[in-house]
């Protein structure tokens, strides 16, 4: 099979946004990397030597026969597409037939490539014009070596444009490693000035990919999910786009892992990784009240979506697009982060926090057990609306501890009514009449204006003393009620304010709590939308799963039935 390079008509050329994009060692490394994965490589290694201003990208793709090696660096050459109406159903990374082109101009490049169906792999170096100059045979495995060398050799200023040597290294692992997340069936090997540099090894998803990058995220600490999305606009008849669309989400669980700066909220559309600001806020408003304070979420989405929903022409570096429907994909993107975030059976399945448990479990072991009976625990069944949870017993007058199928819980009771309270809060915010009024003394116009920005009416009541005559339902019947218009009055946003009120209102840890009071907070922290955190951001639960119990306890060790094993 040959790729069947040819120049592209003129119209074509004309429709497509104009610029050569090189203009860095990433963007070298981007466009050598984008033609490796169109041309289905499994293995990329790329070589950075910044001294000799060469970059190398060899894969095991499919190759390109001699005749293709003649027409790969022409301009406008690609075997991608053929015509305008191609273009609306790009399947590929490239589709402009510049970037060899480009870099011949701009450095020495040399190709040598093996097609998988032809007898023998050749060895060519280009002229600044791409045409092939020195052309002979060689013995390469199947695949291709492209080698970029003295890269703008004869473009002085552009080299003097460049950032700091350590940031275009940086600039390349970002390249790189943005496209192993959209790309996680390669593995990817990268040297720098010939010695060792990094790796990612190949997985079935992103989740495996991602712990490679971020050494601190575990895939216990990722949640991931794939859905089919519904089109924008169901198709007219015989318009049925070829690609039906689809997103894979993969989402760090808040209460294990977030960032100091929200430079892991990562968008990818069709193979690649696009800057989509607002869609990028959206998924960052998702996390709202889940995270503590100024921490970031760590989420990656990769939408794949049919050409005529994507303007790719917006930039020439295909970074920057435009999506078509934009509100549609953001309500479905909005959607798949909140099943990541729900409590669902799937989650249970998988042993999660066992470095963190084996440890807890060895602190445990000095001190005193709590008598759980044992019983043989069934898999969680996924697809269940909710999950089996019993609560089993108070521990310390502060956790409730939970048995479900795959393990057990340790559900902090104060911050886990807080979550309830909080969601209700936020879906019904109600005032009701305080009668009598609460008086208070002195208020300072600026805690008077906050009062009036949650709707809280308050009248004066003498000399320096206020009457405040209204107060959030769950906060009018406390005892505390004037203590917590105070903490209201000094400040925050409505949401602040239902965080404070929800905070005053939930059960205090001392409380002794009864076992159906136990469960009917089970029960309804689990319908939450963020049972994972309180607004707050911290952790609400400490889950001990049955696979890590049995591992601690040693329990494929099977001694004899005496051990009741
Ligand atoms: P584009 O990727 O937009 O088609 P390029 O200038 O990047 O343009 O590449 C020109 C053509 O060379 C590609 O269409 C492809 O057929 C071929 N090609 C480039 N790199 C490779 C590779 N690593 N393996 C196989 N074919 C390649
Ligand atoms: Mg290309």
């Amino acid at each position: 099979m040959t790729n069947g390079i040819y120049p592209l008509p003129d119209d074509v050329v004309h429709l497509i946004a104009a610029g050569e994009v090189i203009d860095s060692f990433a963007a070298v490394v981007r466009e050598l990397v984008e033609n490796s994965l169109d041309a289905g490589a499994t293995r990329i290694d790329i070589g950075i030597s910044p001294d000799q201003w060469r970059v190398r990208v060899a894969d095991n793709g499919r190759g390109m026969a001699l005749a293709d090696l003649h027409q790969a660096a022409a301009p406008h050459a690609t075997s991608k597409i053929r015509n305008r109406e191609d273009l609306w159903q790009i399947h590929s990374l490239g589709f402009r037939g510049e970037a060899l082109y480009s870099l011949a101009q701009l450095a020495d490049l040399e190709i040598l490539s093996q097609a998988i169906d032809q007898p023998e792999g050749w060895r060519v170096i280009y002229t600044p014009q791409g045409e092939a100059a020195t052309i002979e045979p060689t013995a390469i495995a199947p695949g291709t070596v492209v080698t970029v060398t003295n890269l703008f050799g004869n473009w002085v200023a552009r080299r003097r444009g460049l950032p700091s040597p350590w940031h275009q290294l940086r600039q390349v692992q970002t390249t790189i490693q943005n496209f192993a997340l959209c790309h996680p069936q390669v593995t990817w090997q990268v040297q720098h000035r010939d010695r060792p540099w990094f790796a990612i090894w190949a997985g079935t998803t992103a989740r495996q990919i991602l712990p490679q990058l971020l050494r601190e995220v575990r895939p216990e600490d990722l949640q991931e999910v794939s859905l089919d999305l519904p089109l924008p606009v169901p198709p007219a008849g015989d318009s049925v786009p070829r690609v039906s669309p689809s997103l894979y989400l993969l989402v760090g669980l808040p209460d294990r892992c977030h960032r100091r700066r929200p430079d892991w909220v990562r968008v990818a559309v069709n193979g690649r990784l696009v800057k989509l600001p607002e869609l990028e806020q959206g998924m960052m408003a998702e996390f709202r009240r889940t995270l503590p304070r100024d921490r970031y979420p760590v989420c990656f989405l990769h939408l794949h979506l049919p050409a005529d929903q994507i303007d790719w022409n917006r930039h020439p570096a295909k970074a920057e697009i435009y999506l078509h429907h934009r509100e549609h994909w953001q309500q479905q993107v909005s959607q798949a982060i909140a099943q990541c975030l729900h409590l669902n059976p799937q989650h249970l399945s998988e042993s999660a926090h066992s470095a963190r448990v084996a440890t807890v479990l060895k602190t445990a072991e000095a001190v005193r057990n709590y008598g759980v009976h044992r019983t043989i625990l069934p898999d969680a069944t996924p697809g269940s609306p909710s999950l089996p949870l019993t609560a089993i017993a108070q521990v310390h007058q502060m956790y409730i501890l939970v048995e479900h199928p795959a393990g057990l819980w340790l559900v902090e009771q104060h911050i886990a009514h807080e979550r309830v309270l909080y969601e209700e809060l936020c879906d019904r915010w109600h005032l009701v009449a305080l009668e009598p009024p609460v008086i208070l003394n002195p208020l300072s116009p600026a805690q008077l204006e906050q009062f009036q920005r949650l709707g809280i009416e308050v009248e004066p009541f003498g000399e320096q003393t206020w009457a405040v005559r209204q107060a959030p339902t769950l906060l009018a019947q406390r005892e505390d009620c004037a203590d917590a218009l105070v903490e209201l009055s000094q400040g925050g946003d409505l949401q602040a304010a239902q965080v404070a009120t929800a905070c005053r209102s939930a059960i205090r840890n001392g409380t002794p709590l009864t076992l159906p009071e136990m469960q009917t907070l089970i029960q309804q922290w689990q319908r939450t939308r963020n049972p994972r955190t309180c607004p707050h951001g911290r952790p609400i639960f400490l889950s001990l799963e049955e696979s890590a119990l049995a591992r601690f306890f040693r329990r494929h060790w099977v001694i004899g039935k005496s051990h009741g094993i």
